[in-house]
């Protein structure tokens, strides 16, 4: 096996990690937990490329980037903050339920251990499992530059540009951090996936679902929610029109059924060689929206979340 980097650092500050980005000129990468990265660099080489890096720049050991915290209404998340750590967080539980389920299915343990939640967003995959889960709760993402700067937040969908492609050039800069607006009071939030028995890595399809609640007329009413499906487009999916349909309707059978119509009309999963065809991934949308949506409605009504 060639070898694919020369140099391997571990940087202890985020601005020692954009100095050596920096330093590297674009000839560096930034890994995490390397659960994608090396077997993309492996993929790569038996399909006849040779990638090659003067350097990878590890940013799990950066001070603060293993941390879950809130910060000014927001739970913010480290660039190695593993799924993991998501998992056993009270606060992801209780406030980000979604993104609790969907990373508590990646994978096995091992992969879990490893792999960070900011690498499951920056590889791009519009099928991610975290992903996903993120979508609905209006994540964003720190894009750091340069040392010294502060870096911008960004919406999580900006950065996705097609299938594995993102606007992030991990040769150049790096996510620090994810951050989103946790549930609130009549507010939850679900996630759900359809995964080959024997599957590894992605699923056939995955969706998640965030609700807001009110009683009108003595009926459970969506006052807002947030749809995501992936892969169901090449890029990070909102489902906005069917968002738009449940805005102010009963949560009832009617509502769902007619919500699943919409769906499918804005939903275009595609075949693919490894998971499903398109016909099975569409006859799937339905129960999974159904699914979620029920679920968030009865996590909306959870007394942890009044
Ligand atoms: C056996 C196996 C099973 C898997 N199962 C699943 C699954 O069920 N669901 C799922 O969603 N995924 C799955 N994955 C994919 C992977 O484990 C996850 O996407 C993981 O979260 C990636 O995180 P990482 O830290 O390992 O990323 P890395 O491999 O380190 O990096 C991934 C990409 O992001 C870039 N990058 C990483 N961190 C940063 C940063 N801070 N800033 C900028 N760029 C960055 C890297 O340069 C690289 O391009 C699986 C992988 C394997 C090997």
């Amino acid at each position: 096996m060639p070898k694919f980097w020369d140099e391997y650092h571990l940087p202890a500050t985020l601005d020692d990690a954009l100095e050596l980005l920096a330093r590297y000129d674009g000839r560096a990468r930034v890994i995490g937990g390397g659960t994608d990265l090396l077997l993309d660099l492996k993929e790569e080489h038996y399909s006849g490329e040779q990638p090659h890096y003067a350097a990878l720049i590890d940013v799990t050991r950066i001070a603060g980037a293993n941390e879950i915290r809130e910060d000014g209404g927001w739970i913010v998340i480290g660039c190695a903050v593993t799924h993991t750590q998501v998992v056993a967080s009270p606060l992801i539980q209780a406030r980000a339920t979604a993104l609790y389920e969907a990373s508590g299915v990646v994978a096995g343990a091992q992969i879990r251990n490893t792999g960070t939640v900011v690498g499951n967003v920056a590889h791009a995959l519009p099928a991610a499992d975290s992903a996903v889960a993120l979508a609905v709760l209006d994540a964003q993402v720190k894009r750091q530059k340069a040392k010294g700067k502060s870096g911008d937040w960004v919406p999580i969908a900006s950065i996705y540009l097609g299938p594995g492609k993102s606007a992030i050039d991990s040769t150049r800069e790096l996510i620090s951090a994810i951050r989103f607006r946790p549930t609130d009071a009549q507010e939850g939030s679900a996630f759900t996936r359809i995964m080959r028995p024997q599957g590894i890595a992605l699923p056939i399809l995955g969706m998640a679902a965030r609700v807001q609640l009110t009683i009108v007329n003595c009926q459970l009413s969506i006052t807002n929610c947030a749809i995501s499906a992936g892969p169901v487009a090449p890029t990070l999916f909102r489902a906005m029109k069917t968002e738009e349909f449940l805005r102010g309707k009963a949560v009832d059978d009617a509502t769902l059924d007619e919500a699943t119509r919409v769906l499918l009309s804005e939903a275009q999963p595609r075949t693919s060689a490894h998971r499903a065809t398109r016909e099975y991934r569409v006859e799937l949308l339905p129960t999974m929206l159904r699914e979620v949506l029920t679920r968030a409605t009865q996590c909306a009504n959870e007394p942890m979340h009044q």
